[in-house]
């Protein structure tokens, strides 16, 4: 059985206020990698180029920004943060 982010013991989630990932269309070569690498599902690939689906489940983790070789993806971090919030800080 594949587990979800909600069978995680301890763990809240807390919602994004908006798209605070942004990728440039100009320097995205549509390789792949931020869709291979984030395991919230943040990422889409439409007409060759990464898009953001959705960063509800984003954990704030930087490897899309990591793996993105044309430095196409930027973030401008929200006041508070998003993501998973844990009983242990
Ligand atoms: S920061 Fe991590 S979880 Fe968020 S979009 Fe990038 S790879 Fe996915
Ligand atoms: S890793 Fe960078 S260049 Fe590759 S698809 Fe994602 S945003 Fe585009």
């Amino acid at each position: 059985m594949v587990k979800t982010f909600q069978d995680i013991p301890g763990v809240e989630w807390v919602e994004g206020t908006g798209n605070f990932i942004t990728i440039d269309e100009e320097k995205c070569t549509g390789c792949g990698n931020c869709l291979k690498v984030c395991l919230a599902g943040c990422y889409e690939i439409v007409n060759k180029k990464a898009r953001i689906r959705s960063t509800e489940k984003c954990m704030e983790c930087g490897a899309c920004w990591y793996v993105c070789e044309d430095g196409a993806i930027d973030f401008s971090w929200p006041a508070g943060g998003t993501g998973f919030r844990t009983n242990w800080g």
